[in-house]
Protein backbone atom coordinates (compact mmCIF):
# COMPACT_ATOMS: atom_id res chain seq x y z
CA UNK A 1 0.00 0.00 0.00
CA UNK A 2 1.80 3.33 -1.02
CA UNK A 3 1.74 5.41 1.97
CA UNK A 4 -0.29 8.72 2.18
CA UNK A 5 3.04 11.03 1.76
CA UNK A 6 3.56 9.56 -1.60
CA UNK A 7 -0.59 10.09 -2.87
CA UNK A 8 -1.93 13.09 -0.84
CA UNK A 9 -0.54 15.26 -3.30
CA UNK A 10 -2.97 18.02 -3.06
CA UNK A 11 -4.02 18.23 0.82
CA UNK A 12 -4.07 21.59 2.36
CA UNK A 13 -1.21 21.66 4.78
CA UNK A 14 -2.46 21.96 8.49
CA UNK A 15 -1.95 25.49 10.58
CA UNK A 16 -2.28 25.34 14.57
CA UNK A 17 -5.28 25.92 16.30
CA UNK A 18 -6.16 30.32 16.33
CA UNK A 19 -3.26 30.61 13.80
CA UNK A 20 -5.33 32.79 11.21
CA UNK A 21 -2.66 33.19 8.66
CA UNK A 22 -2.32 36.48 5.96
CA UNK A 23 -2.34 34.08 3.00
CA UNK A 24 -5.15 31.39 1.94
CA UNK A 25 -7.29 30.21 4.42
CA UNK A 26 -5.77 27.04 6.13
CA UNK A 27 -8.51 25.18 3.88
CA UNK A 28 -10.34 25.46 0.50
CA UNK A 29 -12.85 23.97 -1.09
CA UNK A 30 -12.64 23.28 -5.16
CA UNK A 31 -14.14 26.38 -5.71
CA UNK A 32 -12.27 28.63 -3.57
CA UNK A 33 -15.14 29.86 -2.38
CA UNK A 34 -16.59 31.14 -0.27
CA UNK A 35 -13.41 31.86 1.79
CA UNK A 36 -13.58 30.60 5.89
CA UNK A 37 -10.56 30.85 8.14
CA UNK A 38 -11.94 27.66 10.86
CA UNK A 39 -9.57 26.39 12.66
CA UNK A 40 -7.93 23.02 10.70
CA UNK A 41 -6.78 19.99 12.72
CA UNK A 42 -5.58 16.69 11.54
CA UNK A 43 -6.88 13.20 12.45
CA UNK A 44 -4.56 10.84 12.70
CA UNK A 45 -6.45 7.86 14.28
CA UNK A 46 -10.30 7.71 14.63
CA UNK A 47 -10.00 7.27 18.33
CA UNK A 48 -8.25 10.74 18.45
CA UNK A 49 -12.45 12.48 17.32
CA UNK A 50 -13.81 13.18 20.71
CA UNK A 51 -10.91 14.66 21.80
CA UNK A 52 -10.25 17.02 18.59
CA UNK A 53 -13.69 18.54 18.22
CA UNK A 54 -13.65 18.90 22.58
CA UNK A 55 -14.38 22.21 23.93
CA UNK A 56 -15.42 23.24 19.95
CA UNK A 57 -18.30 26.30 20.37
CA UNK A 58 -18.94 26.65 16.86
CA UNK A 59 -19.79 23.58 15.53
CA UNK A 60 -17.08 20.49 14.33
CA UNK A 61 -16.75 18.70 10.67
CA UNK A 62 -15.06 15.81 8.64
CA UNK A 63 -13.62 17.19 6.04
CA UNK A 64 -11.40 14.87 3.46
CA UNK A 65 -9.90 16.69 0.61
CA UNK A 66 -11.88 19.95 0.06
CA UNK A 67 -12.97 17.93 -4.14
CA UNK A 68 -16.29 19.74 -3.50
CA UNK A 69 -17.04 22.95 -4.48
CA UNK A 70 -18.88 25.31 -2.30
CA UNK A 71 -19.66 25.58 1.35
CA UNK A 72 -20.25 21.37 1.85
CA UNK A 73 -17.01 21.06 3.23
CA UNK A 74 -16.28 24.06 4.87
CA UNK A 75 -17.15 26.04 7.97
CA UNK A 76 -17.25 29.86 8.61
CA UNK A 77 -15.36 29.59 12.74
CA UNK A 78 -15.33 26.31 14.02
CA UNK A 79 -13.21 23.26 13.51
CA UNK A 80 -12.62 21.40 10.69
CA UNK A 81 -11.18 18.15 11.43
CA UNK A 82 -9.33 16.58 8.06
CA UNK A 83 -9.38 12.40 7.70
CA UNK A 84 -6.60 12.15 5.25
CA UNK A 85 -4.03 10.86 7.37
CA UNK A 86 -6.38 8.59 8.76
CA UNK A 87 -5.97 6.22 5.36
CA UNK A 88 -5.05 2.46 6.06
CA UNK A 89 -5.88 -0.20 3.78
CA UNK A 90 -7.89 -2.32 7.10
CA UNK A 91 -9.12 -5.57 4.93
CA UNK A 92 -9.40 -6.90 1.53
CA UNK A 93 -11.07 -10.40 0.23
CA UNK A 94 -9.65 -11.06 -3.30
CA UNK A 95 -12.51 -13.70 -3.74
CA UNK A 96 -15.65 -11.15 -3.11
CA UNK A 97 -13.49 -7.90 -3.19
CA UNK A 98 -14.81 -6.37 -0.47
CA UNK A 99 -12.69 -3.83 0.90
CA UNK A 100 -12.40 -2.33 4.11
CA UNK A 101 -10.47 0.78 4.28
CA UNK A 102 -10.14 3.79 6.53
CA UNK A 103 -12.19 6.78 5.43
CA UNK A 104 -9.73 9.00 4.71
CA UNK A 105 -8.14 7.14 1.99
CA UNK A 106 -8.48 8.10 -1.38
CA UNK A 107 -10.41 6.60 -4.51
CA UNK A 108 -6.58 7.13 -5.80
CA UNK A 109 -4.80 4.95 -3.16
CA UNK A 110 -7.94 2.79 -3.37
CA UNK A 111 -6.90 1.85 -7.46
CA UNK A 112 -3.53 1.55 -6.63
CA UNK A 113 -4.14 -1.42 -4.53
CA UNK A 114 -6.99 -2.52 -6.64
CA UNK A 115 -6.46 -2.20 -10.39
CA UNK A 116 -3.56 -4.36 -9.65
CA UNK A 117 -5.73 -7.54 -8.40
CA UNK A 118 -8.33 -7.17 -11.09
CA UNK A 119 -10.87 -4.85 -9.38
CA UNK A 120 -12.01 -1.52 -9.85
CA UNK A 121 -14.08 1.20 -8.06
CA UNK A 122 -18.03 0.33 -8.46
CA UNK A 123 -18.87 3.93 -9.14
CA UNK A 124 -16.12 7.08 -9.27
CA UNK A 125 -16.43 10.54 -9.92
CA UNK A 126 -14.63 12.64 -12.70
CA UNK A 127 -11.68 12.56 -9.80
CA UNK A 128 -10.34 10.30 -7.95
CA UNK A 129 -9.04 12.57 -5.65
CA UNK A 130 -11.74 12.43 -2.92
CA UNK A 131 -12.03 10.61 0.37
CA UNK A 132 -13.86 7.29 1.05
CA UNK A 133 -15.53 9.41 3.39
CA UNK A 134 -16.37 12.19 1.17
CA UNK A 135 -17.47 9.72 -1.51
CA UNK A 136 -20.22 8.28 1.30
CA UNK A 137 -21.32 11.58 2.49
CA UNK A 138 -21.91 13.32 -0.47
CA UNK A 139 -23.14 9.49 -2.14
CA UNK A 140 -21.43 10.73 -5.30
CA UNK A 141 -22.15 9.45 -8.71
CA UNK A 142 -20.18 8.62 -12.19
CA UNK A 143 -20.69 7.87 -15.72
CA UNK A 144 -23.03 4.56 -14.71
CA UNK A 145 -25.12 5.81 -13.01
CA UNK A 146 -27.77 4.31 -15.11
CA UNK A 147 -26.22 0.82 -14.29
CA UNK A 148 -24.96 1.25 -10.50
CA UNK A 149 -26.56 3.76 -9.30
CA UNK A 150 -24.96 5.85 -6.72
CA UNK A 151 -21.93 4.91 -4.81
CA UNK A 152 -23.77 4.43 -1.51
CA UNK A 153 -25.49 1.65 -3.19
CA UNK A 154 -21.79 -0.63 -3.15
CA UNK A 155 -21.28 0.14 0.60
CA UNK A 156 -21.92 -3.03 2.52
CA UNK A 157 -21.05 -0.80 6.21
CA UNK A 158 -19.28 1.35 8.57
CA UNK A 159 -18.14 2.68 11.07
CA UNK A 160 -20.17 6.03 12.82
CA UNK A 161 -18.77 8.23 15.70
CA UNK A 162 -20.91 10.93 17.23
CA UNK A 163 -19.20 13.92 19.25
CA UNK A 164 -20.20 11.97 22.30
CA UNK A 165 -17.92 9.53 21.62
CA UNK A 166 -20.56 6.95 20.56
CA UNK A 167 -19.23 4.50 17.66
CA UNK A 168 -22.02 3.04 15.82
CA UNK A 169 -22.00 0.07 13.31
CA UNK A 170 -23.70 1.17 10.08
CA UNK A 171 -25.21 -1.31 7.63
CA UNK A 172 -28.78 -1.80 5.61
CA UNK A 173 -29.83 -4.27 9.08
CA UNK A 174 -27.59 -2.21 12.14
CA UNK A 175 -28.83 0.65 12.38
CA UNK A 176 -30.03 1.03 9.24
CA UNK A 177 -31.77 4.82 9.79
CA UNK A 178 -28.20 5.71 10.12
CA UNK A 179 -27.20 4.41 7.43
CA UNK A 180 -29.10 6.22 5.35
CA UNK A 181 -28.83 9.34 6.64
CA UNK A 182 -25.44 8.79 7.00
CA UNK A 183 -25.40 8.38 3.08
CA UNK A 184 -25.01 11.42 1.53
CA UNK A 185 -25.50 13.05 5.29
CA UNK A 186 -22.62 15.87 4.30
CA UNK A 187 -20.81 14.60 7.58
CA UNK A 188 -23.25 15.98 9.28
CA UNK A 189 -24.69 12.88 11.06
CA UNK A 190 -20.86 12.23 12.65
CA UNK A 191 -17.75 10.94 11.64
CA UNK A 192 -17.25 7.75 9.13
CA UNK A 193 -14.09 6.26 10.53
CA UNK A 194 -13.99 3.37 8.08
CA UNK A 195 -16.01 2.06 5.76
CA UNK A 196 -16.68 -1.31 3.95
CA UNK A 197 -17.17 -1.32 -0.07
CA UNK A 198 -17.69 -3.97 -2.72
CA UNK A 199 -15.08 -3.23 -6.23
CA UNK A 200 -16.23 -4.80 -9.28
CA UNK A 201 -13.97 -7.30 -11.01
CA UNK A 202 -11.64 -6.54 -14.30
CA UNK A 203 -9.23 -7.75 -16.83
CA UNK A 204 -7.79 -4.75 -17.82
CA UNK A 205 -7.04 -0.95 -17.52
CA UNK A 206 -8.20 -0.40 -21.05
CA UNK A 207 -12.00 0.64 -21.67
CA UNK A 208 -13.77 0.48 -25.16
CA UNK A 209 -14.65 3.80 -25.86
CA UNK A 210 -16.98 5.83 -28.38
CA UNK A 211 -16.96 9.13 -29.19
CA UNK A 212 -20.25 10.77 -31.11
CA UNK A 213 -20.87 14.35 -31.87
CA UNK A 214 -24.66 15.23 -31.60
CA UNK A 215 -26.52 17.98 -32.63
CA UNK A 216 -29.37 19.20 -29.99
CA UNK A 217 -30.96 17.59 -27.61
CA UNK A 218 -32.75 15.05 -29.14
CA UNK A 219 -29.91 13.71 -30.39
CA UNK A 220 -28.86 13.41 -27.46
CA UNK A 221 -31.49 11.75 -25.85
CA UNK A 222 -31.83 8.97 -28.97
CA UNK A 223 -28.06 8.73 -28.18
CA UNK A 224 -28.65 7.72 -24.72
CA UNK A 225 -31.59 5.47 -25.04
CA UNK A 226 -29.02 3.69 -27.93
CA UNK A 227 -26.74 3.48 -25.40
CA UNK A 228 -28.89 1.74 -22.60
CA UNK A 229 -26.66 -1.38 -22.34
CA UNK A 230 -23.40 0.69 -22.06
CA UNK A 231 -22.31 0.82 -19.07
CA UNK A 232 -20.26 4.52 -19.06
CA UNK A 233 -21.88 7.18 -20.85
CA UNK A 234 -21.32 11.37 -20.55
CA UNK A 235 -21.07 14.22 -22.42
CA UNK A 236 -19.53 17.30 -23.02
CA UNK A 237 -21.70 20.16 -24.44
CA UNK A 238 -20.84 23.03 -26.03
CA UNK A 239 -22.98 25.71 -23.70
CA UNK A 240 -21.63 29.14 -26.12
CA UNK A 241 -23.04 28.08 -29.20
CA UNK A 242 -26.53 29.50 -30.43
CA UNK A 243 -28.48 28.76 -33.83
CA UNK A 244 -27.65 25.67 -35.73
CA UNK A 245 -25.14 24.40 -33.15
CA UNK A 246 -27.15 25.40 -30.19
CA UNK A 247 -27.00 21.96 -27.81
CA UNK A 248 -23.95 20.39 -29.75
CA UNK A 249 -21.69 18.25 -27.54
CA UNK A 250 -20.03 14.88 -27.59
CA UNK A 251 -21.57 11.95 -26.41
CA UNK A 252 -18.92 9.57 -24.50
CA UNK A 253 -19.81 5.80 -24.00
CA UNK A 254 -17.18 2.79 -22.95
CA UNK A 255 -17.00 -0.50 -21.27
CA UNK A 256 -14.31 -1.79 -19.02
CA UNK A 257 -12.36 -3.92 -22.46
CA UNK A 258 -13.05 -7.94 -21.52
CA UNK A 259 -9.56 -8.37 -23.41
CA UNK A 260 -7.46 -9.68 -20.55
CA UNK A 261 -4.59 -6.68 -20.49
CA UNK A 262 -1.70 -5.98 -17.74
CA UNK A 263 -3.07 -4.54 -14.73
CA UNK A 264 -0.35 -2.01 -13.66
CA UNK A 265 -0.39 0.93 -11.29
CA UNK A 266 -1.08 4.26 -12.47
CA UNK A 267 1.93 6.57 -13.01
CA UNK A 268 1.84 9.94 -11.32
CA UNK A 269 0.56 13.28 -12.42
CA UNK A 270 3.31 15.50 -14.13
CA UNK A 271 1.81 18.83 -14.53
CA UNK A 272 0.56 21.03 -11.69
CA UNK A 273 -0.90 24.34 -12.94
CA UNK A 274 1.49 26.92 -12.84
CA UNK A 275 0.13 30.20 -12.06
CA UNK A 276 -3.77 31.79 -10.81
CA UNK A 277 -5.02 33.50 -14.40
CA UNK A 278 -6.21 36.67 -14.43
CA UNK A 279 -10.27 37.22 -14.31
CA UNK A 280 -10.71 38.62 -17.42
CA UNK A 281 -8.51 35.31 -19.58
CA UNK A 282 -11.66 33.17 -18.86
CA UNK A 283 -14.26 34.92 -20.40
CA UNK A 284 -17.36 34.34 -23.57
CA UNK A 285 -14.66 34.74 -26.78
CA UNK A 286 -11.68 32.25 -25.21
CA UNK A 287 -14.31 29.76 -23.80
CA UNK A 288 -16.29 30.01 -27.33
CA UNK A 289 -12.92 29.21 -28.78
CA UNK A 290 -11.71 26.47 -26.88
CA UNK A 291 -15.81 24.76 -27.28
CA UNK A 292 -15.01 25.23 -31.35
CA UNK A 293 -11.67 23.35 -31.38
CA UNK A 294 -12.98 20.57 -28.48
CA UNK A 295 -15.75 19.95 -30.83
CA UNK A 296 -14.27 20.24 -34.47
CA UNK A 297 -11.49 18.12 -32.92
CA UNK A 298 -13.28 14.95 -33.27
CA UNK A 299 -13.99 15.20 -36.86
CA UNK A 300 -15.36 12.57 -37.61
CA UNK A 301 -19.40 11.94 -36.51
CA UNK A 302 -18.34 8.66 -34.58
CA UNK A 303 -14.98 7.99 -33.11
CA UNK A 304 -13.87 4.26 -31.67
CA UNK A 305 -10.79 3.99 -29.44
CA UNK A 306 -9.20 1.37 -26.66
CA UNK A 307 -8.64 4.22 -24.07
CA UNK A 308 -6.93 3.52 -20.34
CA UNK A 309 -8.95 4.56 -17.87
CA UNK A 310 -6.86 7.76 -16.70
CA UNK A 311 -7.94 9.68 -19.68
CA UNK A 312 -11.25 8.57 -20.00
CA UNK A 313 -12.44 8.66 -15.73
CA UNK A 314 -9.93 11.06 -14.94
CA UNK A 315 -9.05 13.82 -17.60
CA UNK A 316 -9.02 16.86 -15.35
CA UNK A 317 -6.77 15.24 -13.14
CA UNK A 318 -3.73 15.46 -15.09
CA UNK A 319 -3.38 19.05 -14.15
CA UNK A 320 -3.14 19.29 -10.48
CA UNK A 321 -4.52 22.55 -9.26
CA UNK A 322 -6.26 22.64 -12.41
CA UNK A 323 -9.02 25.31 -10.14
CA UNK A 324 -6.14 27.78 -10.71
CA UNK A 325 -7.20 28.46 -14.13
CA UNK A 326 -10.09 30.30 -12.45
CA UNK A 327 -8.01 32.91 -10.85
CA UNK A 328 -8.08 33.93 -7.32
CA UNK A 329 -12.02 34.22 -7.44
CA UNK A 330 -12.29 30.78 -7.41
CA UNK A 331 -15.00 28.86 -9.43
CA UNK A 332 -18.79 27.69 -9.27
CA UNK A 333 -20.56 24.57 -10.14
CA UNK A 334 -24.13 24.65 -10.87
CA UNK A 335 -25.67 20.95 -11.60
CA UNK A 336 -29.10 20.07 -11.18
CA UNK A 337 -31.11 16.70 -11.52
CA UNK A 338 -34.42 17.16 -13.38
CA UNK A 339 -37.24 14.57 -13.96
CA UNK A 340 -37.80 13.07 -17.17
CA UNK A 341 -41.43 14.78 -16.91
CA UNK A 342 -39.92 18.41 -17.43
CA UNK A 343 -36.04 17.61 -18.43
CA UNK A 344 -36.28 17.65 -21.67
CA UNK A 345 -37.93 21.37 -21.89
CA UNK A 346 -36.08 21.99 -18.73
CA UNK A 347 -32.37 21.44 -19.88
CA UNK A 348 -33.57 23.84 -23.38
CA UNK A 349 -34.48 26.84 -21.22
CA UNK A 350 -31.18 26.37 -19.15
CA UNK A 351 -28.58 25.90 -22.09
CA UNK A 352 -30.89 28.72 -23.67
CA UNK A 353 -30.73 31.20 -20.44
CA UNK A 354 -26.98 30.36 -20.22
CA UNK A 355 -25.78 30.92 -24.11
CA UNK A 356 -28.23 34.49 -23.51
CA UNK A 357 -26.20 35.39 -20.37
CA UNK A 358 -23.36 35.58 -22.23
CA UNK A 359 -21.15 33.88 -19.06
CA UNK A 360 -18.84 31.36 -20.65
CA UNK A 361 -18.85 27.67 -19.20
CA UNK A 362 -15.95 26.09 -19.71
CA UNK A 363 -16.63 22.41 -18.23
CA UNK A 364 -20.00 21.84 -19.36
CA UNK A 365 -21.65 18.18 -18.57
CA UNK A 366 -24.93 16.58 -19.58
CA UNK A 367 -25.56 13.03 -18.33
CA UNK A 368 -28.99 10.98 -17.98
CA UNK A 369 -29.28 9.58 -14.39
CA UNK A 370 -31.02 5.85 -14.22
CA UNK A 371 -33.67 4.73 -11.70
CA UNK A 372 -31.91 2.74 -9.77
CA UNK A 373 -32.75 4.14 -6.44
CA UNK A 374 -30.11 5.41 -3.47
CA UNK A 375 -29.91 4.34 -0.12
CA UNK A 376 -28.99 8.02 0.91
CA UNK A 377 -32.20 9.61 2.56
CA UNK A 378 -30.43 12.87 0.78
CA UNK A 379 -29.09 11.95 -2.33
CA UNK A 380 -29.08 14.18 -5.18
CA UNK A 381 -29.61 12.06 -8.27
CA UNK A 382 -33.02 11.62 -9.73
CA UNK A 383 -34.39 9.93 -12.25
CA UNK A 384 -34.00 12.45 -15.79
CA UNK A 385 -31.26 14.33 -16.95
CA UNK A 386 -28.14 15.84 -15.17
CA UNK A 387 -26.21 19.13 -15.93
CA UNK A 388 -23.21 20.16 -14.34
CA UNK A 389 -21.61 24.01 -15.54
CA UNK A 390 -19.07 25.80 -14.03
CA UNK A 391 -18.22 29.33 -14.31
CA UNK A 392 -15.03 32.01 -12.75
CA UNK A 393 -16.77 33.90 -10.36
CA UNK A 394 -17.95 37.70 -10.96
CA UNK A 395 -19.70 38.42 -7.97
CA UNK A 396 -22.12 40.86 -10.09
CA UNK A 397 -22.79 38.62 -13.00
CA UNK A 398 -22.26 35.38 -12.35
CA UNK A 399 -24.37 35.16 -8.94
CA UNK A 400 -27.18 36.52 -10.66
CA UNK A 401 -27.25 33.76 -13.58
CA UNK A 402 -27.23 31.18 -10.79
CA UNK A 403 -29.82 32.38 -8.77
CA UNK A 404 -32.03 32.32 -11.93
CA UNK A 405 -31.05 28.90 -13.02
CA UNK A 406 -31.58 27.89 -9.33
CA UNK A 407 -34.96 28.98 -9.42
CA UNK A 408 -35.85 27.41 -13.26
CA UNK A 409 -34.69 24.24 -11.62
CA UNK A 410 -36.90 25.02 -8.87
CA UNK A 411 -39.90 25.57 -11.47
CA UNK A 412 -39.12 21.81 -13.21
CA UNK A 413 -39.40 20.04 -10.43
CA UNK A 414 -35.60 19.54 -10.13
CA UNK A 415 -33.14 19.80 -7.14
CA UNK A 416 -29.12 21.25 -7.24
CA UNK A 417 -26.61 19.11 -5.88
CA UNK A 418 -24.97 20.31 -2.37
CA UNK A 419 -21.73 19.00 -2.94
CA UNK A 420 -21.62 22.02 -6.30
CA UNK A 421 -23.55 24.32 -4.71
CA UNK A 422 -22.59 27.84 -2.71
CA UNK A 423 -25.19 29.65 -3.91
CA UNK A 424 -28.94 27.96 -3.26
CA UNK A 425 -31.01 29.77 -0.95
CA UNK A 426 -32.71 28.35 2.42
CA UNK A 427 -36.26 27.98 0.52
CA UNK A 428 -34.89 26.41 -2.29
CA UNK A 429 -33.02 23.90 -0.24
CA UNK A 430 -36.26 22.78 1.55
CA UNK A 431 -38.34 22.61 -1.80
CA UNK A 432 -35.28 20.64 -3.22
CA UNK A 433 -35.41 18.42 -0.07
CA UNK A 434 -38.24 18.36 1.50
CA UNK A 435 -37.14 15.43 3.83
CA UNK A 436 -34.70 17.70 5.36
CA UNK A 437 -36.79 17.80 8.54
CA UNK A 438 -36.52 14.15 8.60
CA UNK A 439 -32.76 14.03 8.29
CA UNK A 440 -32.34 17.03 10.83
CA UNK A 441 -33.22 14.44 13.58
CA UNK A 442 -29.78 12.32 12.48
CA UNK A 443 -27.67 15.19 12.87
CA UNK A 444 -25.22 15.34 16.03
CA UNK A 445 -25.89 18.19 17.83
CA UNK A 446 -21.53 19.11 17.60
CA UNK A 447 -21.63 19.12 13.81
CA UNK A 448 -22.49 22.01 11.35
CA UNK A 449 -21.08 23.43 7.82
CA UNK A 450 -21.25 26.78 6.37
CA UNK A 451 -23.66 25.15 3.69
CA UNK A 452 -25.83 23.44 6.74
CA UNK A 453 -25.93 26.92 8.58
CA UNK A 454 -26.92 29.01 4.77
CA UNK A 455 -29.73 26.52 3.67
CA UNK A 456 -31.42 25.61 7.37
CA UNK A 457 -29.31 27.43 9.94
CA UNK A 458 -31.82 29.90 11.33
CA UNK A 459 -34.50 27.26 11.40
CA UNK A 460 -32.66 24.62 14.15
CA UNK A 461 -31.37 27.40 16.42
CA UNK A 462 -28.25 28.50 17.33
CA UNK A 463 -25.52 27.69 14.61
CA UNK A 464 -27.83 25.24 13.19
CA UNK A 465 -26.48 22.89 15.19
CA UNK A 466 -29.98 21.69 16.44
CA UNK A 467 -30.78 19.73 19.50
C1 LIG B 1 -12.91 17.60 -10.91
C2 LIG B 1 -14.05 17.13 -10.06
C3 LIG B 1 -14.95 16.23 -10.60
C4 LIG B 1 -16.01 15.77 -9.81
N1 LIG B 1 -16.88 14.89 -10.37
C5 LIG B 1 -17.92 14.44 -9.65
C6 LIG B 1 -18.83 13.49 -10.20
O1 LIG B 1 -18.68 13.06 -11.34
N2 LIG B 1 -19.83 13.04 -9.42
C7 LIG B 1 -20.00 13.47 -8.13
O2 LIG B 1 -20.95 13.02 -7.47
N3 LIG B 1 -19.17 14.36 -7.58
C8 LIG B 1 -18.13 14.86 -8.30
N4 LIG B 1 -17.25 15.75 -7.76
C9 LIG B 1 -17.47 16.17 -6.35
C10 LIG B 1 -16.74 15.25 -5.36
O3 LIG B 1 -16.76 13.92 -5.79
C11 LIG B 1 -17.45 15.30 -4.01
O4 LIG B 1 -17.60 16.62 -3.58
C12 LIG B 1 -16.74 14.48 -2.94
O5 LIG B 1 -17.63 14.32 -1.86
C13 LIG B 1 -15.45 15.13 -2.45
O6 LIG B 1 -14.81 14.28 -1.51
P1 LIG B 1 -13.68 14.86 -0.53
O7 LIG B 1 -12.93 13.73 0.07
O8 LIG B 1 -12.89 15.89 -1.22
O9 LIG B 1 -14.58 15.48 0.62
P2 LIG B 1 -14.76 17.01 1.05
O10 LIG B 1 -15.10 17.81 -0.14
O11 LIG B 1 -13.63 17.42 1.90
O12 LIG B 1 -16.07 16.85 1.95
C14 LIG B 1 -17.29 16.49 1.32
C15 LIG B 1 -18.34 16.13 2.37
O13 LIG B 1 -17.96 14.91 2.99
C16 LIG B 1 -17.96 15.04 4.40
N5 LIG B 1 -16.95 14.14 4.91
C17 LIG B 1 -15.67 13.99 4.47
N6 LIG B 1 -15.07 13.01 5.17
C18 LIG B 1 -15.96 12.53 6.06
C19 LIG B 1 -15.93 11.50 7.06
N7 LIG B 1 -14.86 10.76 7.29
N8 LIG B 1 -17.05 11.30 7.79
C20 LIG B 1 -18.17 12.02 7.58
N9 LIG B 1 -18.26 12.99 6.65
C21 LIG B 1 -17.17 13.24 5.89
C22 LIG B 1 -17.67 16.52 4.64
O14 LIG B 1 -18.15 16.95 5.89
C23 LIG B 1 -18.43 17.17 3.49
O15 LIG B 1 -19.78 17.34 3.83
C24 LIG B 1 -16.17 16.23 -8.48
C25 LIG B 1 -15.25 17.14 -7.94
C26 LIG B 1 -14.20 17.59 -8.72
C27 LIG B 1 -13.21 18.57 -8.13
Amino acid sequence: MPSSAELDFNAPQPTEAGDKPAGPPPFESWGRYPEYNAELKQLHWQGDYPRAIDGVHHGALAVGMGRSYGDVCLLKDGTLVQTTSMNRLLDFDPATGLLTAEAGITLAQILDFAVPRGYFLPVTPGTKYVTLGGAIANDIHGKNHHHAGTFGRHVTQFELVRSNGERMHCSPSSNPDYFGATIAGMGLTGVITWAQLRLKPIVSRMIDYQGIQFHGIDEFLDLTRQAENIEYTVSWVDVTSTGKNFCRGIFMQGDHSQVPAPLKVSGKPKLTFPVELPGFALNGATVGAFNSVFFNKQMKKRVSALQDYEPFFYPLDAVLKWNRMYGKRGLLQFQYAIPWEHAREGTIAVLQAVAKSGLASFLAVLKAFGDVPSPGMMSFPKPGITLALDFPIKPEKSFALFDRLAEMTNEFGGRLYPAKDARMTAAQFQAFYPQWEKFARYKDPALTSGFWERVVGGQMGVRGVGK
